[in-house]
């Protein structure tokens, strides 16, 4: 084994081995101070580059305490921010063409497992779901609703500039512009979408809106609190920065939602996806010469910077090797539920246990 895969197979499992194998020296009170021990940058945060207001909880953003490159941790909440926060113009470049171009994103059999996902995840939305329509928002190719509509699903997506001509099921609405189903909808999806909103808290209040009593919330996004966001630090694919805007925990998920009415009934983290993938991306990104996974998994127009045919094959060949690590890791992580992505179901209840903050 060569000294960069043999290095690289131990900080795999540094990731993967239960924590009390791996620690130091003084551990630690808390994983927020880890995270914050590995990635303060030496510079404070400037205090007019984001909203004043943390967007998930409403506290003031003036005592927010930077953790990375490019994020600071609202003190309150424990979220994280995209900070400084992007702009109009860095947005629109960032979600380009080659973020979702027409031939679709991945090569070979990445769009087919993408589908097969999605058809898990209708199994699973139709089976907790009470009767009525599901609303799946941001349905991008709308392959969730293709398969809530195969199990004879009433389903609809709203997704920005959507040929809704093509597929009638597809609206080009926001969230606060769709109206209500007659009696309510039975759930809401919000699969890796609220990251990127820039106000994800009034986009949980509108689920509350559209959602019949009882009717559930399934959500999926990255973990800014898992094991992997830690090792990888500012590398790790999941902040996905500036797209994904707020970067959340799972208390601090938790904590709103039910702050917002709702009952927490799952949580977990192997159902939200990526977990396999963005260990696999973050240990391939660790041995020389490999290129980015993600841009190598994609049609050549959907990457962000051109890869050469040889360093492709490298970047595979490293990726194929070091795969069986990523997933002991994901799956270690996952046990220890420090997963890199999170999943809740929600049902929606009648009583909000705190008073919403302005908004
Ligand atoms: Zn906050």
């Amino acid at each position: 084994m060569s000294r960069t895969l043999r290095e690289t197979v131990r900080s795999v499992a540094r990731v993967a081995a239960p924590a009390a194998l791996t620690r130091i020296g003084p551990v630690p009170t808390s994983s927020q101070q880890v995270a914050d021990a590995v990635a303060r940058p030496a510079s404070a945060p400037d205090r007019s580059a984001g909203p004043a207001a943390c967007p998930w909880c409403g506290a003031s953003t003036v005592d927010a305490v930077p953790t990375g490159t490019r994020r600071v941790r609202c003190t309150s909440c424990g979220v994280q921010l995209t900070w400084p926060w992007p702009d109009a113009a860095e947005l629109d470049h960032a979600y380009a063409d080659w973020y979702r171009p027409e031939g679709g994103r991945f090569s070979g059999p990445g769009d087919a497992i993408l589908r097969i996902t999605r058809g898990s995840t209708a199994w699973t939305v139709d089976r907790i779901a009470p009767d009525g329509v599901v609303i799946d928002v941001g349905a991008g190719d709308g392959h969730l609703l293709d398969a809530l509509h195969r199990r004879g699903r009433d389903a609809i997506g709203l997704e920005r500039d959507a040929d809704t001509t093509a597929r009638p099921d597809l609206r080009d609405d926001a969230l606060d512009e769709l109206e209500r189903p007659d009696g309510g909808a039975a759930a809401v999806v919000l699969w890796h979408v609220i990251e990127h909103l820039p106000e994800p808290r009034i986009a949980i209040r509108e689920a509350v809106r559209l959602l019949k009593p009882g009717g559930v919330l399934v959500l999926a996004c990255p973990n800014a609190d898992s094991r992997q966001a830690r090792s990888f630090g500012d590398r790790w694919l999941a902040w996905d920065q500036p797209r994904h805007l707020v970067h959340f925990t799972p208390a601090a998920l938790e904590e709103g939602l039910r702050a917002e009415g709702f009952a927490v009934r799952t949580r977990g983290h192997l159902r939200a996806g990526q977990s396999v993938f963005c260990a696999l991306h973050g240990l391939v990104g660790r041995v020389p010469g490999a290129g980015d996974l993600y841009d190598a998994i994609r049609q050549p127009d959907a990457r962000q910077a051109p890869l050469s045919g040889a360093r492709r094959a490298w970047t595979a060949a490293v990726a194929a090797a070091v795969l069986p690590v990523a997933a002991l890791a994901a799956a270690g992580e996952a046990l220890e539920g420090r997963g890199a992505s999170i999943y809740l179901e929600a049902v929606r209840t009648d009583t909000p246990t705190s008073e919403p903050h302005g908004r």
